[in-house]
């Protein structure tokens, strides 16, 4: 007998299997509207100018000592201020605990082994759909799943009543997995609201905007967590870095909390990664450098927002009798199309054009160049 005889290879990633499949095509016309990374207009990935500029000051000056177990101080200050507003009245009482954490994935697991140290018997409720990794890192992090209603197939908008009756019917003390979106009744049941916040600046444009329903939630007195990511919004993919915050009631609790954050970091871990949170900390600190970023956040919002457009005008060119409102209505990396996955297998083996078999297409993917050719194949698919 071996040590690894009985271990089978894991299934593809949904959404990285994709890409590699994406890579082996040698189609000149293959589209890759899968992973949700930035591309420009040319489908080139993007570094933004403030990073080049805050790499640039830190070059050859940046020692390679570790960072402390909750990471950068100065990073997660600053962080903090992006979602919970510069002027905070609960960083001033200090009562967030917060740590550095490994982008928006590492921050969402932080939390989950945290709820289930701290609420063993409590649920995660995540929406359906969702990001497909949520199920991972709950289930790794054994909370037990629900799943609420959220998207309604046929206004492919918002499912509101199906989720308020969702909310409604949870046992008391539920954990509710939100995105960025504005809905505000958990209060009515204790229940807790933790925010998964990977894309903020890439919704509206605009940081502050796309922090609204966090800021009614913090009006509204719940307590509540955040995990926040640069990885779209500064472009910082590959470098890591995140923050995880939980807001307590009060000063001395946030200590407690933001000590046993670590405690459980210490053994995965032990500290988070320097170069991308010294990036973020003067960039966000630095006038210049963070107007840079706005500006820079606000065109990547704005091309994908012209893109919307310009593939909805596409499609509807084409003469297709179906709605195609829904991809301008919804906001933020990806358009959720609504074909089904027999439509996303034609766009793949006739046309080159690699997605999720959910539907989902990352608008970060669509150039001036290939929108034509994208809006004819799914008018075709969905004829
Ligand atoms: N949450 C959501 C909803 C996401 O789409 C992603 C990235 N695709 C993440 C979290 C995590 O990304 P990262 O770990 O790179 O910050």
């Amino acid at each position: 007998s071996t040590w690894w005889g009985h271990v089978d290879p894991a299934p593809k990633d949904p959404i990285l299997g994709v890409t590699e499949a994406f890579l082996a095509d040698p189609s000149p016309n293959k589209v890759n509207v899968g992973v949700g990374a930035y591309r420009d207009d040319d489908g080139k990935p993007v570094v933004l100018n403030c990073v080049r500029e805050a790499e640039a000051r830190i070059a050859g000056n940046l020692n390679m000592e570790y960072l402390p177990m909750g990471g950068s101080n100065h990073m997660v200050e600053e962080t903090l201020k992006l979602a919970y507003g510069e002027d905070s009245e609960f960083i001033k009482d200090k009562r967030i605990a917060a740590v550095q954490a490994l982008s928006g994935t590492g921050a969402c697991r932080l939390f989950a082994d945290f709820q289930k140290r701290y609420q063993p018997e409590s649920e995660i409720y995540i929406p359906v759909p969702t990001w497909a990794n949520h199920h991972n890192i709950w289930r790794d992090a054994n909370v037990s799943q629900k799943t609420y209603h959220y998207y309604h197939p046929e206004s492919k908008g918002l499912d509101f009543s199906g989720m308020m009756d969702d909310i409604k019917n949870a046992p008391k003390g539920s954990f509710f997995l939100l995105h960025a979106c504005a809905h505000n009744p958990t209060g009515d049941k204790g229940h807790f609201p933790f925010f998964d916040m990977a894309y903020q600046g890439f919704a509206s444009g605009d940081p502050e905007k796309d922090a609204k329903a966090i800021r009614i939630f913090l009006q509204d007195g719940h307590l509540l967590g955040i995990s926040q990511s640069f990885a779209k919004n500064m472009g910082l993919y590959g470098q890591r870095v995140g923050c995880l915050s939980v807001l307590c009631e009060d000063d001395k609790q946030a200590v407690a909390v933001k000590t046993r954050l670590q405690q459980i970091a210490r053994p995965m871990y032990s500290n988070p990664p320097v170069h991308g949170a010294l990036l973020v900390s003067i960039i966000l600190s630095d006038p210049d450098l963070k107007n840079m970023w706005l500006k820079e956040v606000k065109v990547m919002a704005d091309r994908i927002i012209g893109m919307r457009t310009a593939l909805r005008e596409n499609i509807e060119k084409l003469g297709s009798p179906l709605s195609w409102e829904h991809i301008t209505k919804q906001i933020g990396m990806f358009c959720y199309s609504g074909l089904a996955p027999e439509q996303v297998d034609r766009l793949t083996s006739q046309f080159h054009i690699y997605l999720t078999r959910n539907g989902r297409i990352s608008m970060a993917g669509v150039t001036t160049k290939n929108v034509e050719y994208l809006a004819n194949a799914i008018h075709e698919v969905s004829k």
